[in-house]
C-alpha cells in the first residue's frame, strides 16, 4: 500500500487522553499501516470500552485501560460492528471482566454474528436502548446508524459531554508517520484510500455523512477506529472532502484504466444530472454538459436533436432556445448518435456527439451516455414545450396586432408604434365616398375594395415604411423621407404616389362602376412631438383634401 511506520513508541505504552475523560487505549502493531484504535470513556463504575480489539491487541489495551480505571469499572463494551479487529477480544474479555453485569452494546445485525465469539456477555442492541446510553452524572451517549459504512448495521457513537464522535470505520484511514492526530488536510489522502476501498458507494457515504452532520452539528473531534484522530479544525474540511469521494468502484484497482475511465464518466454524469436540473435553457445547460463530457471524451461538438422531421429542433450552446433549420454537416467528423426511441406522444430525441479523433467507448460508457440521453429527453421535452408556448404567444401577439381584412397592422399596432425616423411624414389616407360603394354594391364588394386599396397603399410605400388600417376605410402610413430633398416635396411626392396607385386600380375588375380614389392628408414629423399630434395635423390636411374636391394630396402650410 504505502510505506508506513507504526504509531510512535510512546503511544505504544500509555493511554492518551484525547478528550475530556475520553482515552485512546489502542495497541500499536509495529509496521502495520492499518492501526486499530480502542477508546475508553471514563465514567466511574459505568465506564465504557469502545471497540476493544483482537487477540493481537487486547493485552496492551487492557494495560492502558488500567492506567485510567479499574477493570471492574467497565460496565459496557460498545462494538460498532463485528469485524475481528474489534470483536475477537471478546473471549479474552470474557475471562478478565468478571463483574456480572458487563454487557455488549451493538446493532442487531452485528449481534447475530458476535455470538460466534462465544463470550458470556449479554448482547444489548442500540435499538433496545432507544439509541442512547446513560452513564450517570448527566453523561449520555447517543448512537446513530450509518448503514453499509461499511458494515450493513454500522453505527457511530456521539459523546455530547466531550463533543466526540466515535466514528468507527467512517473517517478511518491508514497511518502514515508516528502520529495519532491528523496534522492537516493533506492527511485526507490516507482517508481517501481507506474509503475508496472500504465504502460501498459515494451515495451511501454522502447519506451517512449527511445524517451525522444533521444530528451532531457540533463535533470537537472525530475518533475513528483506524487512522488519525481528527481535531476540531479539520472536522469540517474532512467532511467536505469525504463528501466528494468516489467509493466502491475502486474495489478492483485504481490502475485499471477502464475502471478509472468509468469512474470519471460516472462523476461527469453526476455533474451533468445536476446541470440538467438547473432552471436554464436547454442550450445553456448543454454548454455546461459539453464541458463535463469533454473531460471524459474527445468531443468536438455536442448537441441535441428533438422532434421529428421536418420540424426537427437543434439545441446547442449557440442556440439555447433551439433552431429549427439547421445544417447537418456530412460527411463530417465521427458522429455518435445516442437515439431514444419514439414514445407514443413523446418527440424523438437524439444526443449527438461529434469528434475528429477516433474513439473507443466501453460498453459502460455507452450506457452512461444512454442514461444522459434519457435525462436530456425530459429536459428536451420541457424545452420543446416552452418553445411551443413562445411560438403560440408570438402568433397570438401578431394576430392581436394585425387587421384581419387587409393584413396591415391594425389600430392597436399603430398605437404601439414608436420608431419614428428622424425625417419622416405621417399620411392619413381615406377612401372617397366609400359609403356609396357599400350602398351600391354591398359590403362584400366594399371589403374587396378595401383590400385592394390596402395593397395599393402598401405597394406604393418602401419596405421600411409602415402602413396601418387606422379605422373603417381610413389608413395611416408613417414614411421615411429621403435626405437631400426638401422634406415638403418628398412627403408630398409620397402622398401623390399613394393617391395615384389607388386611382389606377381597375375598379371594374373589382366590381365597382366608378373609379376608386383616396384623399391624402400629410403632416411632416417634428422631432420631440408625439405621433398623436402628427396624426391630428395629418387629419386636418385630410379634411382640407376632402373639402377641396377629394382624390388629392394636401400638406397644410401652417403645420410644418
Ligand atoms: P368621404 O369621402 O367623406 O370619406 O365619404 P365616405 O363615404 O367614404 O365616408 P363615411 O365616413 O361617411 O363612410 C365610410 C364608410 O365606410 C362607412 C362604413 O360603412 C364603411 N366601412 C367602414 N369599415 C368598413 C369595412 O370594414 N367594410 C366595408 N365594406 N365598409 C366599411
Ligand atoms: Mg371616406
Ligand atoms: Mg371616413
Amino acid at each position: 500500500m504505502h510505506s508506513s511506520v507504526a504509531l510512535s513508541e510512546e503511544l505504544a505504552h500509555h493511554a492518551v487522553e484525547v478528550a475530556s475523560r475520553v482515552w485512546w487505549v489502542g495497541a500499536v502493531l509495529p509496521d502495520d499501516p492499518f492501526q486499530c484504535h480502542s477508546y475508553l470513556i471514563e465514567a466511574g463504575s459505568q465506564s465504557v470500552l469502545i471497540d476493544p480489539g483482537s487477540s493481537l491487541t487486547i493485552a496492551a489495551t487492557l494495560r492502558k485501560v488500567q492506567e485510567v480505571v479499574e477493570l471492574d469499572d467497565i460496565e459496557t463494551i460498545v462494538l460498532h460492528h463485528s469485524d475481528p479487529d474489534i470483536a475477537d477480544a471478546l473471549h479474552v474479555l470474557s475471562d478478565v471482566l468478571t463483574r456480572p453485569d458487563v454487557r455488549v452494546i451493538t446493532e442487531w445485525r452485528a449481534g447475530l454474528l458476535l455470538k460466534h465469539f462465544a463470550a458470556r456477555f449479554p448482547m444489548v442492541t442500540i435499538e433496545d436502548l432507544d439509541w442512547r446510553l446513560d452513564l450517570g452524572d448527566g453523561r449520555q451517549l447517543e448512537f446513530l446508524l450509518t448503514p453499509y459504512l461499511h458494515f450493513p448495521g454500522a453505527f457511530v457513537t456521539f459523546d455530547p459531554s466531550s463533543s466526540s464522535l466515535f466514528s468507527s470505520d467512517l473517517f478511518g484511514g491508514f497511518n502514515r508517520g508516528h502520529r495519532l492526530w491528523a496534522d492537516s488536510i493533506a492527511d485526507f489522502e490516507d482517508l481517501r484510500q481507506f474509503h475508496e476501498h472500504y465504502m460501498p458507494s459515494r451515495e451511501i457515504l454522502m447519506a451517512g455523512l449527511a445524517t451525522i452532520a444533521a444530528r451532531f452539528p457540533h463535533i470537537e473531534q472525530v475518533l475513528p477506529q483506524h487512522g488519525y484522530c481528527i481535531p476540531a479544525e479539520l472536522v469540517a474540511p474532512m467532511f467536505e472532502q469525504l463528501g466528494q469521494l468516489e467509493c466502491g468502484v475502486l474495489l478492483a484497482s485504481k490502475s485499471d484504466t477502464h475502471l478509472a475511465n468509468l469512474l470519471a464518466a460516472a462523476a461527469a454524469v453526476r455533474r451533468i444530472e445536476s446541470t440538467l436540473e438547473m432552471p436554464i435553457a436547454l442550450g445553456e445547460a448543454l454548454e455546461l454538459v459539453a464541458a463535463d463530457l469533454r473531460a471524459v471524451l474527445p468531443l468536438d461538438h455536442f448537441w441535441v436533436e428533438v422532434g421529428s422531421p421536418p420540424s426537427l429542433v437543434r439545441f446547442d450552446e449557440v442556440h439555447p432556445e433551439g433552431v429549427e433549420q439547421f445544417e447537418r454537416t456530412s460527411p463530417g467528423p465521427l458522429r455518435l448518435v445516442v437515439d431514444l426511441p419514439d414514445g407514443h406522444d413523446e418527440p424523438h430525441v437524439a444526443v449527438v456527439l461529434e469528434t475528429s479523433e477516433p474513439w473507443d467507448l466501453a460498453g459502460e460508457t455507452m450506457s452512461l451516455l444512454g442514461l444522459l440521453a434519457s435525462r436530456v429527453h425530459r429536459v428536451a421535452d420541457e424545452a420543446l414545450a416552452r418553445r411551443a408556448l413562445i411560438e403560440r404567444e408570438a402568433v397570438l401577439r401578431s394576430a392581436a396586432l394585425t387587421d384581419a381584412l387587409t393584413g396591415l397592422g391594425n389600430r392597436r399596432a399603430f398605437d404601439q408604434f414608436h420608431e419614428l425616423p428622424a425625417s419622416a411624414a405621417v399620411l392619413m389616407i381615406d377612401v372617397d365616398r366609400f359609403k356609396l360603394v357599400n350602398d351600391r354594391h354591398g359590403h362584400a364588394i366594399g371589403d374587396r375594395v378595401l383590400r385592394a386599396v390596402a395593397d395599393a397603399v402598401q405597394a406604393s410605400l418602401r419596405r421600411a415604411d409602415r402602413a396601418f388600417r387606422y379605422g373603417g376605410e381610413e389608413f395611416v402610413a408613417v414614411v421615411e423621407l429621403e435626405p437631400h430633398v426638401s422634406e415638403h416635396d418628398a412627403a408630398r411626392a409620397i402622398g401623390e404616389r399613394v393617391r395615384a396607385a389607388v386611382a389606377l386600380l381597375d375598379h371594374r375588375a373589382l366590381g365597382v362602376e366608378s373609379p376608386i380614389t383616396v384623399s391624402v392628408g400629410v403632416a411632416l414629423v417634428r422631432p420631440d412631438t408625439p405621433l398623436a399630434q402628427h396624426v391630428l395635423h395629418a387629419d386636418e390636411a385630410l379634411y382640407a383634401a376632402k373639402h377641396t374636391g377629394r382624390n388629392r394630396v394636401v400638406l397644410l402650410p401652417g403645420v410644418r
